[in-house]
């Protein structure tokens, strides 16, 4: 059996779900699970799923210490293939000199327009690391069956719901509380019974019903079940949308400093909306170069100036599918 690892430490929930279809895709083309090394809580995520093996996960991320959770991993076992999504501190070179096929350099080259978990199939494809056939495997989250029935369950009588994302930990990516205010009313309008979700939720939503609470897993079969029930989730560049998008619920994406057209969504369900395209800051390609990206100011206007180039009717009209 060919034993491969990919190496996911960049920290955050969806750049889990950015490197899994090329979990599913090694998987698929070397037939056998593949192992996992990330952080908590993301690796909740994989659970489940049967292209996926041992998960290592840790919840340190302290200078040095993913890299040395990393080399405890390599101490334990061997493997034939490694592939790494992240670089930083020697990282992509620890996998190369580990496995006697690797793909480390996955960033290269960037170019706007290739989503990012696209391009990392494309890559892999290229490498040689994956089969041609396996090169535009989709993103998919596997829930089991009493998941699924639990976030049906848990979502109780809601008949077509419109989930709003207005956090993202990061406020130059937020859209702001009037404006998700005003599409609430307008989604209500349409019929829809609007909810929010996220830890964040701005005065002017506090009126709103929120997502039943649970772990990362409930929140995936929520999601999954806002799908079923014909719903959308709304919301900028952010975890839960991207978990929405996974369990195969219409999305809408709210991007302004980053570009959609990297960061996008890729499901099919999926509307990736940007706010001023034609902005010069934005560098699509090394997005943690981007002036507003590493101050949290942008330097046209008090709120993020792309943000507010998103219209409440553009996003309304997208959120019900005109
Ligand atoms: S500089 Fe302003 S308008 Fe441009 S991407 Fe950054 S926040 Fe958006």
């Amino acid at each position: 059996m060919t034993e491969v690892l990919v190496v996911e430490l960049l920290g955050g929930l969806g750049d889990v779900l950015l490197a899994l279809p090329s979990v599913v895709a090694l998987s698929r083309t070397h037939g056998s699970p593949v192992d996992v090394v990330t952080f908590t809580p993301g690796d909740a995520l994989l659970r489940h799923d049967p292209t996926v093996g041992s998960v290592f996960a840790t919840s340190d991320h302290s200078e040095g210490a993913p890299r040395r959770f990393l080399e405890e991993v390599l101490a334990r076992k061997r493997y034939d293939v490694i592939v790494s999504t992240t670089a930083y501190d020697g990282i992509g070179e620890l996998c190369a000199a580990s496995a006697p096929v690797s793909a480390t350099s996955l960033w290269r080259g960037a170019p706007d327009g290739h989503l990012v978990d696209r391009r990392f199939l494309a890559l892999l494809a290229d490498d040689g690391v994956i089969a041609p056939a396996y090169a535009d495997e989709p993103l998919r989250l596997v829930l089991t069956p009493d998941e699924a029935a639990a976030g049906e369950a848990a979502l109780g009588d809601v008949r077509r719901p419109a989930v709003l994302v207005p956090g993202s930990g990061m406020p130059v990516k937020e859209w702001g509380g009037a404006r998700f205010a005003a599409l609430a009313a307008g989604l209500a309008g349409a019929g829809y019974d609007v909810l929010t979700a996220g830890l964040e939720v701005p005065a002017e939503l506090a009126g709103l019903p929120r997502l039943p609470p649970g772990d990362l897993r409930h929140l995936a079969a929520v999601l999954a079940a806002v799908g079923t029930r014909g719903g959308v989730v709304v919301g900028g560049d952010t975890g839960p949308v991207r978990i929405a998008a996974a369990v195969g619920c219409r999305v809408v994406g709210l991007f302004g400093p980053t570009s959609a057209g990297r960061y996008g969504f890729s499901a099919a369900t999926a509307s990736n909306l940007q706010g001023w395209p034609g902005c010069p800051v934005r560098l699509p390609s090394a997005i943690t170069e981007q002036e507003c990206w590493w101050t949290g100011r942008c330097p046209y206007a008090p709120e993020p100036a792309c943000l507010a180039d998103l219209a409440v009717e553009r996003v309304l009209a997208a959120a019900v599918g005109d």
